[in-house]
């Protein structure tokens, strides 16, 4: 039972490497350097989200133990919203991505939402995900605060429109990550969250869960915080956000940043 208990707080920590690097040699190298230490670290779930071109060659490299093993796992940044395969030009289908060793997928990524994606097809693409048997790290976020609180509104149709008619079962393979827009720090004026606010938004985020989800399940739903994360602002949010884990965008691409993220969430 203990066991049980821990293996449903493991902290999670993702990384977006987004449309980088640019070669497969760099991409290996930094898969390298993310593995060796997180091959060590027992108490988090590490994933690692690269582009879907450089995924079977890392599994491959970063694997010669099997995956879970090597203590990192393989994420797509995106997926298909079709589950059969066809005539889709482009796409990558949900059964393709767990058939060479993915176990996560990233959807409603703001990135994404910015490229035309409504909560409909994010909707269809973590039902898809879910049948498929792939773990859905669902993103939502407000672009913009306001003082009289409407970007929760916000939030709450995001998560209620990318989680609606997802049967209950299915949620054990749901994470969420609170992302706001404005945290990003690929945007012009970004600036962190902190972890106070994030705690409201969290407690926010499970009362909106809660009616979608059987009695009990909620506590098991990881709820993540993404937005300009470093190694020097890990810990404050792990600690005090109410969170189990974090997305970190432009921090996964450095190994040593990445890998001091990683020490500080095993270590709590
Ligand atoms: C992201 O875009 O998912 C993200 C977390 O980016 P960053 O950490 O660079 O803000």
């Amino acid at each position: 039972m203990r066991g049980d208990i821990k293996l449903i707080m493991k902290k999670i920590i993702v990384g977006n490497w987004k449309m980088n690097p640019e070669t497969l040699e760099e991409a290996q190298d930094i898969a390298k350097e993310i593995k060796k230490i997180a091959s060590k670290l027992k108490k988090i779930e590490t994933v690692i989200c690269p582009p879907s071109i450089y995924i079977s060659n890392l599994k491959s490299k970063i694997s010669n133990l099997p995956v879970d093993e090597a203590g990192l796992k393989l994420g797509a940044q995106d997926v298909s919203a079709e589950f059969d395969t066809g005539s889709y030009t482009g796409e990558i289908s949900a059964g393709m991505l767990k058939n060479i060793g993915v176990k996560y997928v990233i959807i409603g990524h703001s990135e994404r939402r910015a490229m035309g994606e409504t909560d409909e097809i994010i909707n269809k693409k973590i039902k898809t995900a879910l049948k498929a048997g792939l773990k859905v790290i669902f993103c939502a976020g407000e672009k913009e605060r306001d003082d009289e609180e409407h970007f929760l509104d916000f939030i709450k149709k995001e998560i209620e429109g990318g989680l609606h008619g997802v049967e209950k079962k299915f949620f054990r393979n749901i994470i969420i990550v609170y992302e706001p827009v404005w945290a990003i720090s690929s945007g012009k004026k970004f600036r962190p969250d902190n972890p106070d606010s994030v705690f409201k938004i969290t407690i926010f985020i499970k009362k909106t869960l809660m009616p979608l989800v059987e009695n009990g399940a909620l506590r098991s739903i990881p709820i993540l915080y993404g937005g300009s994360v470093t190694a020097l602002t890990a810990r404050e949010f792990l600690e005090k956000g109410g969170i189990q884990g974090l997305l970190v965008g432009g921090k996964s691409l450095i190994p040593k940043e990445f890998s001091q993220i990683l020490e500080i969430a095993d270590r709590l």
